[in-house]
């Protein structure tokens, strides 16, 4: 849901105006129309009070779907490595069942599509690819429990372009087909829950 206007203190509006370093860590602004969040002393135009939203780190801007600009870097700066790692994390988190490409991910968390993948392979222990697949492995799994959905749906449904690649994903990852590890789950339906 869109959030309402908000109300910008004085202070900020000052700093977002006259582009004051000195607030660069105290809070971040985005502008709704561009969905763009920059530092308060970034030379950008200065925008419509309007359509600003102040934001505590780049963190929630980046939660709240705004894009860090490439003039001032708002999160290159002020977030160390694994902190961006995180940030990408929780986007894909929220996105898992788009069709996401690194250099998605990469324009959007305002790194090159290089350094990515091996900053968040480096943090991680695995590739932003194997994550997103791990996510939607995840969240199938939970789909094929909880719902009546078939496999193709929910295969479709957490972001696998083509059923027979979710199918054998699954399998090699699970060590069961989708439709086994339903079976298997229902016929446990007599345990407590955990
Ligand atoms: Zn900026």
């Amino acid at each position: 849901m869109d959030s309402k206007k908000t109300n910008i203190p004085d202070e900020y509006w000052k700093a977002i105006v006259e582009c004051d370093p000195a607030y660069d860590d105290a809070f971040l602004y985005g502008v709704r129309t561009t969905g763009i969040f920059c530092r308060p002393s970034c030379k950008s135009k200065v925008p419509n009070p309007d359509n600003v939203r102040i934001f505590p780190n780049a963190y929630v801007a980046l939660k709240e779907h705004f894009r860090p600009c490439k003039r001032c870097k708002p999160d290159g700066l002020q977030l160390p490595t694994e902190e961006w790692i995180e940030q990408v994390v929780e986007w894909i988190d929220l996105h898992y069942d788009e069709p996401l490409t690194l250099n998605m991910l990469a324009d959007i968390s305002h790194g090159s599509p290089f350094h990515l993948q091996r900053m968040f392979k480096k943090v991680k222990g695995f590739s932003p690819a194997e994550y997103i697949r791990q996510v939607r492995l995840n969240k199938a799994a939970d789909l094929l429990q909880t719902t009546n959905q078939s496999v193709a749906e929910i295969g479709m449904q957490v972001g696998f372009s083509s059923t027979p690649y979710f199918i054998t994903l699954f399998k090699k990852k699970l060590g069961v087909t989708p439709s086994s590890y339903r079976e298997d789950r229902r016929n446990h339906d007599g345990n407590a829950n955990d």
